[in-house]
C-alpha cells in the first residue's frame, strides 16, 4: 500500500481535518500523481454534509485534481514519470455496457466509480483529491497542455466538463440566446465556452455585484433576476438556459424566460426536489433536461480545446487549512470563480 495523507470529514456534521490513509499499490495500469492542485466544487460539499444521499465516511473530497507523474505500472503506455496528469469525477466504471462503449462513462449503466464517496470493484472506499497523492487506472487519467496555468486547469475537470458536454451535445452557439444561471465555479465556465462557441450570452444572477466580472468573462449581457423589471425585459427571450444554481429555486419563473420550444438544462443538484408545474412547459414546447459530468474522451476534448483557445478557469488559490472558510464563502455565493487549493500546504 501507499501511504498518503489529506483532508477528510469524519461525518457529515464536522469539518474537515488532517487525516492519514493508503492508497492502492501502483498496478501493471496504473498511474500515481503528487497532486499538486485541487478545485473545490460545491458537490463537495454537498457530499460531506450529506445533502444528496448517505456518504461513505471518512469522505476526502475533491475531483478536480491535477499533478505530477511519479510512478507507472509495467503495462502504462499514456504516461511516464515527470508527466503532468489529471483526473476527474470519475475513477472507473463496467468499460462493458453500451455507455461505457462510446465514452459515455458517466451514464454506465452498471454504475462509475466516483472519484470519492464511492467503492471501487475492489469494494475499498475512494478518496479524492484533497490529499497529496492518488493512485488511478490510466484509462481514467487524463493529459493537460503544459502551456495552461496548472492551478485553473484543475476546475477544468468538474466546472469546464460539466458546463462543456450539454453545450455540446445540444449544439449551442452561433444564433442562439444563451441564458447561463448563477455565475459560480460552472456558471463561469459555461459563459466562457458559451461566448467561445459563439452564442450571445446572457448571465442570470442573484448578485449584482457580479456584473463587472460577468462583462469580463465575455457575457453580452447580465440581469440581475431578483428586479423585477430586468427580469421581465428577459420574458421568453432564451433559446436555451444552462442552470448551475446549488439551491432550491423557482423554476415556474425561469421557465418562463425560456422562448417557444427553449430548453433549460440542469447541471446544479439542489438537495430538495424542485417543484416544475406542467403548465411551465407545456405552454411552449418546453423542454427541461439535465446533464452529468462528461465522459472521459468528451473530457479529453474538452481539455484539447481548451488548450488550443487558452481557456481556463479564474481562481482563487488558498491554502487547505482555509477550506472551511472557502465553504462558507460558497454557501454565500461568493465564488470568485472557483477556489483551488495548492496542495502544497498540506
Ligand atoms: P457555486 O460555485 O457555489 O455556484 C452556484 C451559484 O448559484 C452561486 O454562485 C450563485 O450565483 C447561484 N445561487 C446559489 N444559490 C442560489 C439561489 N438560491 N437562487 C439562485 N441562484 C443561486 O457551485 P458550483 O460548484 O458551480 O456547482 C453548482 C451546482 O452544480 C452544485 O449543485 C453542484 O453540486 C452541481 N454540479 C453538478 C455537476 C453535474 O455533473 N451535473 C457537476 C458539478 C457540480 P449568483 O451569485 O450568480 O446568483
Ligand atoms: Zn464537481
Ligand atoms: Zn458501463
Amino acid at each position: 500500500m501507499t501511504s498518503a495523507k489529506g483532508y477528510a470529514a469524519q461525518n457529515p456534521t464536522t469539518n474537515l481535518a488532517p487525516w492519514n490513509f493508503e492508497r492502492r499499490e501502483v498496478g501493471p495500469l496504473d498511474v500515481q500523481f503528487d497532486i499538486q492542485y485541487c478545485g473545490v466544487c460545491h458537490s463537495d460539499l454537498h457530499q460531506i454534509r450529506d445533502e444528496w444521499f448517505p456518504g461513505i465516511f471518512p469522505m476526502v473530497p475533491g475531483h478536480e485534481i491535477v499533478g505530477k507523474v511519479v510512478k507507472v505500472g509495467d503495462k502504462v503506455k499514456k504516461f511516464k514519470p515527470g508527466d503532468l496528469a489529471a483526473v476527474g469525477c470519475l475513477v472507473d466504471s463496467c468499460r462493458t455496457c453500451d455507455n461505457c462503449k462510446v465514452g459515455l462513462e458517466q451514464y454506465c449503466l452498471n454504475g462509475g466509480v466516483g472519484t470519492y464517496n464511492a467503492k471501487g470493484k475492489d469494494g475499498v472506499p475512494t478518496y479524492g483529491g484533497y490529499s497529496n497523492t492518488i493512485v488511478v487506472h490510466e484509462d481514467f487519467v487524463l493529459t493537460i497542455s503544459p502551456k495552461l496555468s496548472l492551478p485553473a486547469v484543475a476546475p477544468l475537470l468538474c466546472a469546464g466538463i460539466t458546463t462543456y458536454s450539454p453545450l455540446r451535445h445540444w449544439k449551442v452557439g452561433k444564433g442562439h440566446k444563451l441564458g447561463v444561471l448563477g455565475l459560480g465555479g460552472l456558471g463561469h465556465m459555461a459563459v466562457k465556452f458559451g461566448v467561445a462557441f459563439g452564442a450571445e450570452v446572457t448571465v442570470l444572477s442573484t448578485s449584482p455585484s457580479k456584473e463587472h466580472d460577468a462583462k469580463k468573462l465575455g457575457a453580452h449581457k447580465f440581469v440581475v433576476t431578483t428586479d423585477k423589471q430586468q427580469a421581465k425585459n428577459v420574458k421568453g427571450y432564451f433559446d436555451f438556459i444552462l442552470d448551475t444554481v446549488s439551491a432550491p429555486h423557482d423554476f415556474r419563473f425561469y421557465l418562463s424566460l425560456l422562448k417557444t420550444n427553449g430548453t433549460h438544462i440542469m447541471v446544479g443538484i439542489p438537495p430538495e426536489p424542485n417543484q416544475v408545474p406542467a403548465f411551465s412547459i407545456i405552454g411552449g414546447r418546453k423542454s427541461l433536461a439535465g446533464s452529468s459530468i462528461g465522459g472521459l474522451p468528451e473530457t479529453q476534448e474538452m481539455l484539447d480545446y481548451c488548450a488550443e483557445h487558452n481557456i481556463v478557469s479564474d481562481i482563487e488559490l488558498i491554502d487547505i487549512k482555509d477550506i472551511t472558510k472557502a465553504y462558507e464563502r460558497m454557501v454565500k455565493g461568493d465564488v470568485r470563480y472557483r477556489f483551488v487549493i495548492d496542495m502544497a500546504t498540506l
